[in-house]
């Protein structure tokens, strides 16, 4: 059984979609005036485990996300700038998906465009005009809240001081100017607008969203996803004009992610103190880190944003990795164990109920962690087999497949220690195996290590540790062992700029 809280009703409702095995899923993508920064990130990272976690569970998931392209602020923004709304908003389309790539969020499955959509904007209004949900002021259209019982059941605010045919024309306001609220804005002087049927003008920011959803995912559609800051105005809007519209049940679940605070402080652009992912990433250049960082706190508690939250995000993400090269590369004698079984069998559980439960990460991470806890006992004691080492790999790929942080770090042996006085056939050393080093080491680095071999086999140590500081500046860590010389690749910091 999965649980999420549901934001409409204020509780954790068992998840039942609308068509069994299938889920339709509609998040709120960004506004594309800026940069979108870490706290941004936040939401989006938390609807990819959403959505991973539902695919994992063995759901078909078809998500939409929407890019809104124009709004009171891209407005504002492209006219400070003196450019079109198009050549404005460009970069900050650019950068949303390198960063989306970066973070390793699965693509959607269509980014619908505001202004691509103006036709089915207009349509939803012209239908809550004949419903007599909307009515004309100069040239701009408003949703007649008092029309809408039900309005104010998401975000729980009191109608009880509204003033009837009071009216707000801004796309963001606050809870104690509950208003009409503009469905679409009049032409106004130095604005882009559209001819349509219903006058010359533009969308408001709420009746975007209502459009491209339903367009893409029908008038009702299972979990419906965004920022708590999205709860009111934008999504208490959204339920207002589709469901007037469509006269039926608009979305079934609501599931809003919490903020992302930094260094203790709300992040804000008047306190300078916003960052965005390519800001991170010069002082620490580990995106899956990163990732692991944003995912690791539930969605429902706010997340502080430290460095060194991050630096911990990494250890604990090295663990993984380490334990991931060692199940996948390592050499273990043919059997199998009935504990290994059961440990993993356990820890998937765990992982699987965890996350069940409203997405609680902390259970789910907890139980992988144990896992490689037991099992790194086991492998020090030599107990670990051949089958149970594909088990394992095949465990870590599939918690993977929700965390999307995992790769495993290779740390394999490349040949014995080679005796003194036969170093220069080092070329020909018989436990270099080709399949392993071609994929990880260039020529010329495998050749360092042969030399470092020959600089300490003549106790020439001083040469050895300068070739061992050249190899680790690659990000290739050596480690002798009995068996002959190890190798690890790490991910190379880049110098903060
Ligand atoms: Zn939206």
């Amino acid at each position: 059984m999965i649980v999420f809280f549901n934001t409409l009703s204020g509780k954790k409702e068992e998840f039942v979609p609308i068509t069994p095995g299938k889920v339709k899923l509609y998040t709120c993508g960004p506004t594309v005036y800026d940069f979108a920064h870490v706290g941004n990130f936040r939401a989006y990272a938390f609807e990819d485990l959403l959505k991973r976690f539902l695919q994992f569970m063995g759901f078909k998931v078809i998500h939409i996300m929407n890019i809104t392209d124009i709004d009171d602020k891209t407005i504002r923004g492209a006219k400070a700038q003196g450019m079109s709304l198009a050549e404005f908003t460009r970069k900050y389309i650019d950068s949303f998906f390198s960063d989306l790539k970066t973070l390793n969020i699965a693509p959607a499955d269509g980014y619908p465009r505001a202004t691509e959509h103006i036709p089915e904007m207009v349509a939803i209004v012209r239908r809550l005009i004949q419903k007599g949900y909307a009515y004309e002021k100069d040239g701009s259209y408003y949703f007649s809240i008092a029309k809408f019982p039900a309005y104010g059941r998401l975000s729980k605010i009191s109608l009880e001081e509204l003033q009837p045919g009071q009216r707000v024309d801004v796309d963001e306001y606050e809870k104690e100017s509950v208003h009409d609220f503009a469905l679409w804005k009049a032409k106004k002087e130095g604005e882009p607008f559209w001819e349509t049927e219903i006058g010359p003008g533009r969308p408001g920011w709420h009746i975007e969203c209502s459009a491209m959803s339903s367009k893409y995912l029908g008038d009702t559609f299972d979990i419906h996803c965004g920022g708590v800051d999205n709860i009111f105005p934008h999504h208490e809007n959204e339920i207002a004009q589709s469901e007037a519209a469509s006269g039926k049940k608009f979305v079934n679940y609501w599931l809003h992610c919490h903020h992302l605070i930094r260094d203790g402080e709300k992040m804000s652009k008047s306190r300078g103190n916003t960052i965005t992912i390519p800001d991170i990433l010069k002082v620490k250049n580990n995106p899956a880190a990163l990732r692991l960082l944003l995912l690791s706190t539930h969605y429902r508690k706010t997340l502080n944003f430290t460095f060194k939250a991050l630096d911990q995000a990494e250890t604990a993400l090295e663990r993984i990795n380490e334990f991931a090269g060692q199940v996948k590369h390592g050499r273990f004698p043919e059997g199998e164990s009935e504990a290994v079984e059961k440990i993993i069998r356990e820890a998937e559980n765990r992982f699987r109920r965890g996350l069940g439960d409203d997405l609680n990460i902390s259970i789910a991470l907890t139980a992988l962690f144990d896992l490689i806890k037991k099992i790194n006992v086991l492998i020090s004691q030599e107990k670990i087999k051949r089958k149970d080492a594909e088990r394992l790999g095949r465990f870590v790929d599939s918690m993977d497949s929700v965390l999307a942080v995992v790769s495993p770090t290779r740390k394999t042996r490349i040949g014995e220690t080679i005796p003194a006085g036969q170093t220069d056939q080092g070329a020909a050393s018989p436990d270099i195996r080709e399949e392993e080093t071609k994929s990880e080491l260039k020529p010329e680095q495998l050749e360092k290590i042969r030399l470092r071999e020959k600089a300490r086999a003549e106790k020439n140590f001083a040469e050895s540790d300068k070739i061992r500081a050249e190899l680790a500046a690659d990000g290739i860590l050596l480690e002798d062992t009995k068996e002959g010389v190890r190798w690890k690749v790490v991910p190379v910091p880049r110098r903060p700029a």
